[in-house]
Formats: C-alpha cells, sequence, structure tokens
C-alpha cells in the first residue's frame, strides 16, 4: 500500500540532517578518527496534508492540527510530556503563532494523549467521546489547578467546527468500537481522516481493549470509508493515502479474528484451538504476526460467552499520565 511517508513532502527536523552529515566518515581518516558521536535525532517528523493540515508523529504516535480562522484544533497529544512539547513547537512554527483552541482525544490510550496536561491551560474547548465527558471534566478541572479549563465538549454523533472556509467533523463511534469511547475527525480541505486506533494503517490492530467490539468496530470502519478520504491518519503507523484498501485491510482482519474467536466458542472448543487456527489454519497473509493473532483472538475468546455475545469492559479511564 501506498503511504505518504514516502511521496509527501515529509519535513524531518533538521538537525536530521544534521545528523546524517556527522556520520559520513572523511575520507582517508575514516581509518585512524573514531566515528564522531551523532546528535540524537529529534523523535518526529511533521508532513503538512493541505493548506491548512499537518500531521506529525511524535515518537511512536500521530499527532495531527488545523488551521481554523484565528485557531488550531489539535488531534491527540502525543505520549510524553516531551511529545506535546515537540507538537507544540511544530504547531507553532508551522501556523505561525496561532493558538490552540480545541484539542480532540481521539481515545485515551496513554500513547496518544499523555500529553494532555500540555494542553489544558490555553485551549478553550476539549472534544472527547460523550461517555467521557463526566469524568474529563473533573479531570481537566484539576489539571488547570484554579485556572482557565477548558470546556469539555462530550460529542454524542457529531460536532462542527468551521471558519474560513475551514471545516472539520468530529464523529464520535456509534458503539464501543476499539476502545470503547473513540473519536475520529474529518478535516474537509485535505479529506484527511484523523481515526486514532480505528485504523492503525500498515500495523496490526490491537482488539485487547476490555471494551473492543469488533462488529460495532467494523461498522465505524464503513463510516469512515463513506467521508471518501483522501488521506488516512491512524495513531499508529504510516499515513495512507489508501484509504480504502487500509479500511478494507482492517475490516477484513477484525472479521476473521472475531468469527473465529465466536466459532471456537460457541463449538465449546479450548484456547489452544483458536490459537492454531488463527495462526496456521486460517492465517491471512502476514498482516499481524501469529502472536499478535493469537493476543487479540484470545481477548476475544475470553470476553465472549457460548451464546458468541461479548461481555462489556469496564468504563475506560484517563490514561495514567492524565490522571490528576
Ligand atoms: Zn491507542
Amino acid at each position: 500500500m501506498r503511504r505518504i511517508s514516502a511521496v509527501l513532502s515529509v519535513r524531518l527536523h533538521s538537525l536530521v540532517a544534521g545528523a546524517f552529515l556527522a556520520v559520513l566518515p572523511l575520507a582517508g581518516l575514516a581509518d585512524q578518527t573514531p566515528a564522531p558521536k551523532a546528535p540524537a535525532v529529534p523523535p518526529f517528523e511533521v508532513a503538512k496534508l493541505g493548506p491548512r493540515t499537518w500531521v506529525g508523529r511524535f515518537g511512536t504516535s500521530n499527532c495531527g492540527w488545523v488551521e481554523i480562522g484565528g485557531g488550531v484544533l489539535v488531534i491527540d497529544t502525543g505520549a510524553s510530556k516531551q511529545d506535546a512539547a515537540n507538537l507544540q513547537a511544530e504547531i507553532k512554527t508551522s501556523t505561525g503563532g496561532k493558538p490552540v483552541k480545541w484539542v480532540v482525544l481521539t481515545h485515551l490510550h496513554s500513547h496518544a494523549n499523555t500529553g494532555l496536561p500540555s494542553f489544558v491551560p490555553a485551549a478553550t474547548a476539549l472534544y472527547v467521546h460523550a461517555s467521557l465527558a463526566a469524568n474529563m471534566e473533573a479531570v481537566v478541572t484539576r489539571m488547570a489547578a484554579g485556572g482557565n479549563a477548558p470546556k469539555v465538549v462530550g460529542v454524542k454523533q457529531s460536532a462542527v467546527i468551521s471558519d474560513g472556509g475551514q471545516s472539520v467533523e468530529v464523529f464520535a463511534s456509534k458503539g464501543p468500537a476499539s476502545t470503547g469511547a473513540d473519536l475520529w475527525v474529518f478535516a474537509s480541505e485535505a479529506r484527511a481522516a484523523f481515526v486514532g486506533d480505528l485504523a492503525v494503517t500498515g500495523r496490526c490492530p490491537s482488539m485487547v481493549d476490555a471494551s473492543c467490539d469488533p462488529p460495532a468496530w467494523m461498522a465505524e470502519l464503513q463510516r469512515i470509508g463513506n467521508k471518501k478520504p483522501s488521506v488516512l491518519v491512524g495513531s499508529l503507523g504510516d499515513t495512507s493515502t489508501a484509504a480504502d484498501a487500509e479500511l478494507a485491510a482492517t475490516r477484513a482482519y477484525l472479521e476473521r479474528v472475531f468469527r473465529i474467536a465466536k466459532e471456537t466458542r460457541q463449538n465449546g472448543f479450548p484456547e489452544v484451538r483458536l490459537s492454531s487456527k488463527l495462526s496456521t489454519v486460517e492465517k491471512v497473509g502476514e498482516y499481524c504476526s501469529p502472536k499478535a493473532d493469537t493476543t487479540n483472538g484470545l481477548a476475544i475468546y475470553r470476553r465472549m460467552g457460548n451464546d458468541g455475545i461479548l461481555k462489556s469492559g469496564p468504563d475506560p479511564q484517563p490514561p495514567a499520565g492524565v490522571k490528576p
């Protein structure tokens, strides 16, 4: 599948070039002179998806930002305080210093949103899935420590933020989907869909969240596909311009794991039967490793009754890093 990290002008931080030069040996001196130690490469890269839409990978996770009128909307805040600082610096550079007004959390895993406290003092609105709104209000109030806390907007179905010809839609998953409280964002100008963990492009989807519901997840992938995105950005993996193929691959994988887990459970077969079926008999390509297949399959199988119905997981909680 084609990914934009190869075809768009991905701008590595200027220090990356410095690091490359630093390890080039000088002719004739390579044998006598120890290679200089390369400076640390900053753990992020940035690409522009449209006139006012950007994506960056900070650490392992992707974050997006969109200029809307006089402000900036941010999609996820990074896995650490340093990631959040790098993200803020890139936003400042790319938008000419426009303030972050809106923050959208696609989901609450720590890899995606441990950086939230860095954005709380400045943002005016925080968008989360409606099921998280009450918890997050208490969290951001404490984070603000007496200062201005952003207004928490619990998205039940969808919300629109628009100004100056730019329009961004925020959608709430209709069912529990990947994590139980998933949001995804469609930025119209770039036709970019930021989908959190709903599609981790080119990577193996994780089905181990205690609230994961594959059928609802597959339905959400269909909704994303209906928007006909030109660019798909998952919280992990490379950004992809082959949205349809990525969504189809994710959907096929979820269907397969869920079906095999259900058949195994309904037939009263033990876990070992599930593992062998996933990793050998019904293995599909190299999309996921046998170990990941088994981990995903068992996570679903163990939450499933003999009637094939999944037990619901606990209420989603903020990641450790965003707890006050
Ligand atoms: Zn995640």
